[in-house]
């Protein structure tokens, strides 16, 4: 397979490293991280894969944004052709500062990243899923954010050779001064990486009803998410838990849609799963015909005996 010669990885904590690295090996020749923190992180770069690791180290309270000048000087100094960033709100803010200073653009929401080894190609989905736009970037810097579960290849071996490369620190023209952390409220939960998932629909009718698929996800060893209007509309589950076109998209091995009615926003996040099995009232709901297995029937009464099954 043609690749391009180097590609720069980067990600808000060492934990999205392995599966960058293990991607960007596919399109690249060699992978090297930027790193801020210390040099723990670094080493973690290093075992994850990467050849060289570029380490910011970390300073005070600064915020990750602000360390952009320091990364926009290395990517005017080194030239890396391709650097992937793991999608995150911050991240995608760093993704388009660096674009702006390097006269470039981002692929953003890539569901898809290939390369003739001349031209890099980013897929994703338009039209809330109903099409999916090429970005193509013929030469210079290509600057794409993947989020999870778009790489999912082997971990790759650990460089034995790898070295480390302390870059000084630059301050920004203007900084942000940090007045407060509070943790997020939510849920720390990667739907993407789930094998079994339970998705519910608006046929739960109340908020006590949740309690039946959630008795379902646990007795299948399963995650439970949702549509939209679940976790958006009516709050019974956090927001990390909706799959779809502007929630999280899947690749488990079964998917059971309970009260589901299968319309395209939703289905392009579950595309990839191998097996669908749906339960709905109606015998035209759309998600009969993406299903593998389908029950015609009210989950009111076909999820306690599925239970008693169990
Ligand atoms: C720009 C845009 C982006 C969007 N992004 C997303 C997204 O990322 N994710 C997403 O999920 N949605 C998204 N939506 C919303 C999406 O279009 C649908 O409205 C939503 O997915 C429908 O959710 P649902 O299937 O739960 O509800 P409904 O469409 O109302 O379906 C409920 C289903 O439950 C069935 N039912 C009712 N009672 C029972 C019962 N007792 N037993 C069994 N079945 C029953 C009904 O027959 C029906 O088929 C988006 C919409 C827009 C416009």
């Amino acid at each position: 397979m043609n690749k391009v010669s180097n590609c720069w990885i980067f990600g808000e904590s060492a934990a999205a490293l392995p599966d960058l690295v293990s991607g960007a090996l596919e399109l690249a020749e060699s992978v090297d991280a930027v790193i801020v923190g210390d040099k723990t992180e670094a080493a973690k770069a290093l075992q994850a894969g990467c050849g060289k690791v570029y380490l910011i180290a970390e300073q005070g309270d600064t915020i990750l944004e602000d360390y952009c000048a320091t990364i926009q000087a290395l990517i005017a100094r080194e030239k890396p052709r391709l650097f992937i960033l793991k999608t995150t709100k911050r991240t995608r803010l760093i993704a388009g500062r660096l674009a702006a200073a390097a006269r470039t653009s981002v692929i953003t929401d890539i569901t898809n990243l290939s390369t003739d080894g001349k031209t890099i190609t980013g897929e994703h989905m338009v039209y809330g899923g109903s099409a999916h736009r090429l970005e193509k970037c013929g030469d210079g810097l290509c600057l794409a954010l993947v989020g999870e579960g778009i790489f999912t290849g082997p971990p790759a071996p650990a460089v034995s050779a790898g070295e480390i490369i302390e870059i000084a620190f630059i301050e920004p023209p203007r900084k942000a001064k940090l007045l407060e952390r509070k943790p997020i409220a939510g849920e720390a939960v990667n739907l993407a990486v789930a094998k079994k998932v339970v998705g519910i629909g608006r046929g739960i009718q109340k908020k006590e009803d949740v309690a039946l698929a959630q008795a379902l996800a646990q007795a299948l060893g399963a995650e439970i998410a949702c549509t939209r209007p679940i976790a958006e509309g009516e709050n019974w589950l956090a927001r990390e838990r909706y799959i779809g076109v502007s929630g999280a998209m899947l690749k488990p091995d079964y998917y059971f849609a309970i009260g589901i009615s299968g319309q395209i926003q939703h289905m392009v996040g579950v595309n990839n799963a191998k097996t669908i099995i749906s339960i709905n009232s109606d015998k035209n709901a759309p998600i009969f015909k993406l299903s593998d297995y389908g029950l015609v029937a009210d989950l009111y009464s076909a999820l306690p005996k599925l239970m008693e099954k169990l």
